[in-house]
Formats: C-alpha cells, structure tokens, sequence
C-alpha cells in the first residue's frame, strides 16, 4: 500500500538530521530541537523547526511525536547474514580455552559453516536470511550491506546471492547484495589459492555477473586467506563487470591492504585493527570509507581495536558497523555497536551516530539518497522513546525504537509500537 501523498511528523524533541549543511562544531549532528519533518510520498520534502512550518504544510494530516527523537533511519554497511546452521556450540567452548585453531581442527569454524550452507536449500537460506535481516530492523536499520562467502563455489555462491536477493523481496529494507566469494580458500583449493583466484574470476563473476545478484565484490586480504596481489586481481576483475570493489584487510596483520584498496578505489576498507599511521594518513586522503567493527574484537576479545580515533582525528570518514556472521559477532545490534565504539575506541557520541548514517551511506554510495534527514532524501527514519539523543548510547543494551519509516512508510512489526495502531 503506497503511503498516503502528504504527512507531517511534528512536536519530535529532537530531530538529528546529521545534514553537513545545518552541522557546526557546537552543534555536530545538525540537530533541531522540537523538530518537524514533512513527508511527499517516499521522500522528505522539508525538515525544520515546529514554529516554522510553512504554510503549505499546516493543513496536512499530522502525527505527534512529543517524548521522541527521530535519527536517519541507520544504515548496516557491513554484514555476513547468509548462512546454514550456526556456531552456538563453539561459544562455550571458547569460553573454556580452546582456541580458534583447536575448533576447526575438529571440525568446527568457518569449515563447518561451508560445509552447512553448501547442503542447505535455497528455501532454508531465504527463511534465515529473511530472520536475520528482520531483527536488523528491529534496531533502527533501514538499509543493510549483505554478503554471501560460506558458498566458496559457484552453485553455493549463487544460491548464497539468490538467498538474499529474495530475502530482500520479503522485507521492506533496503538490501545491497555483495558477493564475497574472496572470504576463503575452500577446502577443494587448500595450498593452491592462485587456483582457487583463477577459479572466481574464470567461473565465479561471470556467473554472478550474468544473473545481475550483486552491486559489490568483497575480498578478505590478509595473511594466510588472499594478499595483495590476489586481492586486486579479483577486485579489478569485478570492477570489469561493474561490482563495486570494498576490502576486509589489517585485521590480523598488515600485508599492505590499505594502499591497494585506496589505489584500486574501494568503497570502503573493513576492520582496520593493525593499521600504521601511515595506513591511517592514506585513508584519510582518500576517499575510501573507514569501516570500523567493534562487535568483532569485543566477541573475540582481541587486545586491541581498530584506531577509530586517530581515524577521525586524521580527517578520514569513518563508519561502524555489526560485521553480523556466525562465527565472530552473532549480532544484529547496531545501537550496541555504536556504544562499543564509544567505549573501546574513543568515539564520541555524535561520531558514533554519523558513523551509523551518512558515512555509512557514503561506504555504500549511497550519501546522495540517504543517510541524513533531509529535503529531498528517502524517507528513511528510526523514532525512539528518548528526551535526547544523548540518551541512546547511555542507556545501552535496551532498544528504544518505536517506529520506524522506510520510503515514507510505516514498518509495523518490529518496534515497540501496536502492531495495531
Ligand atoms: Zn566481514
């Protein structure tokens, strides 16, 4: 059901535009206290305060939002949701010493996660990619990064794809399809990667390409997965067919990721953990995203996180997200994302929130369309029963959402709010 042409959502205590054109250095997040937003349709057509709404848009049907606070709906750049089965039982085993290297040496890992998608049916994957996805929602996330990488072959891979492709169709956000068949060397290929690269570029990307089921092509380049000179080779060979190149890289070591990614032009470079100065001064001069994943080294309890401080510090644009998957941060929560961020990384607050928003738009190419509350956007919103936006982040590991609007649409389902009303 198309929503109804003209609303008005007013009386918000504030509205956290995060627009760069009503930012300053005291007021970060372009806020509007006791804000109103006007709707045209899919699209925001004017945002501002309640005492200026213009004449035209007074006599429009109108909700009341006093006790709220509206952000742009949050963006997710980063997430593994296509999968068979789970890793439930390794969390225990974790917690009793045993290291990553002992559980897949019995069997356990990323292996058995492959091993699951490979035998699951299409079916299966929609059903729990759908799931996952779905409580993505349930946290403020309008528009979500999915990638496919427990496949690892072509028929695995394209299910994977088709997998989140149909999963799109069943939820009202907004699902950006990656193809990630660089996120390991299968067990067909072991100790023969130049093998398994010549395999993706010959077999794989044609056939994903032919299909049209993905906008981006990741690779994990790092020691003992893919280094650099692979790692370009498969960027580069999906740029050829219009994939939209992004990286996983210094996450364990630093192999030299971050220059090639910059060169070859990535979206965004994902997880960062070792990252020289010198990595962080390259970032910053260009105009590749910043991707931090504090779920990640907070799940595996790594002893350091990513530098998103000396990041911003250093002008690059930085963006966070869940790296949602099965084996190191089964978890959908945005919003506690961000509160790591602000604890292990020295994020502030308002960076937190731009993180999840326009600069995650930007690590998915869509600032232009979304990411900020403004006139001529999608209507993208994510409403919480806050007084200020301070209090999203302080009172943590609760979800406040209470409504939340895709495309001018109201999303019924997810959110504290009646299913009802
Ligand atoms: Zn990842």
């Amino acid at each position: 059901m198309a929503p109804p042409e003209k609303r008005l959502l007013k009386g918000f205590n504030e509205v956290v535009t995060v627009d760069p054109a009503l930012t300053s250095d005291d007021n970060p997040l372009g806020l509007i206290k006791n804000g109103a937003i006007a709707l045209e349709g899919t699209t925001i057509a004017w945002v501002g305060p309640g005492h200026a709404i213009p004449a035209a848009w007074q006599g429009v049907p109108s909700e009341d939002f006093s006790g709220q606070v509206v952000f742009p709906g949050f963006i997710d750049s980063h997430t593994h949701p296509v999968f068979g089965g789970d890793r439930a039982d390794e969390f225990e085993q974790r917690l009793q010493g045993k290291t990553y290297l002992d559980i897949a040496a019995a069997g356990g890992g990323i292996a058995k996660t492959v091993r699951e998608t490979r035998v699951a049916s299409l079916e299966t994957l929609v059903e729990q990619t759908t799931t996952h996805l779905a409580t993505s929602m349930a946290f403020g996330v309008t528009t979500v990064e999915a990638k496919s990488g427990y496949g690892l072959d072509v028929d695995s891979e394209l299910k994977s794809l088709a997998a989140i492709n149909e999963a799109a169709q069943r939820l009202p956000l907004t699902v950006i399809p990656t193809f990630m068949g660089g996120h390991d060397i299968p067990p067909e290929f072991k100790g023969n990667p130049n093998g398994y690269v010549d395999h993706l570029i010959g077999d794989m990307l044609p056939a994903i390409a032919d299909q049209g089921i993905a906008r981006h092509n990741d690779v994990f380049c790092e020691a003992g997965y893919f280094d650099v000179a692979q790692s370009r080779r498969i960027l580069e060979a999906g740029m050829g067919y219009g994939l939209k190149p992004r990286i996983h890289t210094n996450e364990f070591e630093d192999i030299g990721g971050i220059p090639m990614a910059c060169e070859v032009g990535c979206l965004s470079a994902d997880h960062l953990l070792n990252t020289s100065p010198e990595g962080i001064r390259q970032l910053a001069a260009s105009h590749t995203v910043a991707t931090v994943l504090p779920g990640t080294a907070f799940y595996l309890k790594v002893p350091r996180y990513a530098p998103a401080r000396a990041l911003i510090d250093a002008g690059a644009t930085v963006a966070l997200a869940t790296d949602f998957n099965p084996g190191s941060c089964m978890s959908q929560n945005l919003q506690l994302m961000m509160v790591l961020g602000c604890l292990h990384m020295a994020m502030l607050p308002h960076e937190a929130i731009q993180a999840v928003t326009l600069n995650a738009a930007k690590a998915l190419g869509l600032e232009d369309d979304r990411g900020s509350v403004t006139a001529g956007k999608r209507a993208d919103l994510a409403l919480f029963n806050l007084t200020s936006h301070h209090q999203l982040l302080y009172h943590y590991g609760v979800n406040h959402l209470s409504r939340l609007y895709v495309a001018g649409q109201v999303v019924r389902g997810f959110c504290t709010e009646p299913a009802t009303a």
